[in-house]
């Protein structure tokens, strides 16, 4: 069994988080907030720890979180999913993910993502002994051409896996495109599963679920987590929402991958879902700016920028810093600079390393004066 890159070796996100901690430097690799999340959601995890919620939890997920799920999706999207069929709460979206592909792809199957693609979709879809197919997102807009999703689809897609808003890129998939992609999973008889895990981080863009255009419920599962939306990424609280008969079949993976997990901090989640709007707009404009501090430092420092529209990372060119392989550059960039990125190429097929052979994802999910020092380390660097 291989893991996304074809060998069984540990994830970059754990190299590269090592070294930050072996040299000292700013870990802008691997994306996780350096705050807590609300203290409601905090406060609601320890009341469930102390009110005894401590015992497996039903295999679906707590009443409450399912119910708390289906009222964010009616709340946000004007989705409407039955909390007790169509609602599945686990280990994170990691584990989400991992049943849905084991769960609805056999050898031979075709799945499609969006590459760059976040490394577990490629290790799941070998495990799952599947076929990889991508689609280029390619700088500086890292919107998917038309043509090439239509070139990717075949007689043998079962899946297509989206990220929306993207990992690693920022970038976020607009209508006309969500549209194109519903009508060919319908011409393919293909199934959709859309990973939102950073949903609620956009930057004046509207994330579409892909669920809540006409014709794709019946045949999308939308995955999505705690972890982005409340700053508790050691938590792995995630869910699914899909129709019945689908998300069985999911569930009867998931059983024997985790069968439950995280009891109190499910309550935990249930809470931060009802939270006001203005939470959930402050969350995104408390990114943004952390966004345009961490670009303005990578600018200065001589990296050319894109602008990302939504979620925790920048992606930065180091081409103009006479940079050739970005996977070289960032084993060494800890020690020039004390700051640790991510080799884009971490997200891509050795095949197509090319296209992104100079670009290094940052994150700047970090407090404020942590993006300041590592701007002001990036720009001394030069
Ligand atoms: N999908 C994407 C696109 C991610 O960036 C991450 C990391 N948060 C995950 C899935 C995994 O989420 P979780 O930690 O909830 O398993
Ligand atoms: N989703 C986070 C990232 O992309 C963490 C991933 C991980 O550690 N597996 O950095």
């Amino acid at each position: 069994l291989l893991g996304a890159d074809g060998q069984l070796s540990q994830t970059i996100f754990a190299e590269m988080s090592a070294l930050a901690v072996t040299s000292g430097a700013i870990n802008l690799g691997q994306g996780f907030p350096d705050e807590d999340g609300p203290i409601e959601v905090l406060d609601a995890a320890r009341k469930a720890i102390s009110d005894g919620t401590n015992q497996y939890p039903p295999g679906n997920g707590l009443p409450v979180l399912r119910n708390a799920i289906a009222e964010h999706q009616q709340r946000f999207y004007g989705i409407y999913v039955d909390p007790d069929t169509e609602v599945l709460a686990t280990a994170g979206a990691t584990e989400a993910l991992a049943a849905t592909i084991l769960a609805l792809t056999s050898e031979g199957d075709e799945v499609i993502t969006l590459e760059p693609f976040y490394d577990a979709y490629g290790a799941m879809i070998n495990y799952a002994r599947a076929t990889h197919v991508t689609v280029p997102l390619r700088s500086p807009s890292f919107q998917p051409d038309h043509d090439d999703i239509r070139a990717a689809f075949s007689g043998r897609t079962r899946l297509i896996i989206l990220n929306s808003p993207h990992n690693p890129t920022g970038s976020v998939l607009d209508r006309a495109t969500l549209e194109l992609i519903v009508e060919l999973a319908h011409k393919h008889d293909a199934l959709i599963v859309t990973d939102e895990v950073y949903e609620h981080i956009t930057f004046g863009h509207e994330h579409i679920p892909v669920a809540s255009l006409p014709g794709a419920f019946e045949r999308t599962i939308s995955i999505s987590s705690g972890g982005k939306t409340f700053n508790t990424t050691g938590w792995k609280i995630g869910w699914i929402t899909a129709p019945q008969p689908i998300l069985q079949a999911i569930m009867a993976v998931k059983q024997y991958l985790t069968y439950v997990n995280g009891a109190p901090l499910q309550v935990g989640i249930a809470t931060g879902l009802g939270l006001p709007d203005s939470y959930f707009t402050d969350l995104a404009s408390g990114l943004a700016r952390k966004r345009d501090t961490l670009g303005a430092g990578l600018r200065s420092a001589g990296f050319d920028v894109t602008t990302p529209q939504a979620g925790y990372f920048i992606i930065a060119d180091a081409a103009p810093l006479g940079v050739t392989d970005a996977a070289d550059f960032c084993r060494i960039l800890p020690e020039i600079s004390g700051v640790v990125g991510i080799p884009v190429t971490a997200f891509v097929h050795p095949a197509n390393h090319g296209d992104y052979n100079t670009l290094i994802r940052f994150a700047y999910c970090k407090k404020p004066d942590v993006l300041d020092r590592a701007a002001a380390q990036l720009s001394g660097m030069k």
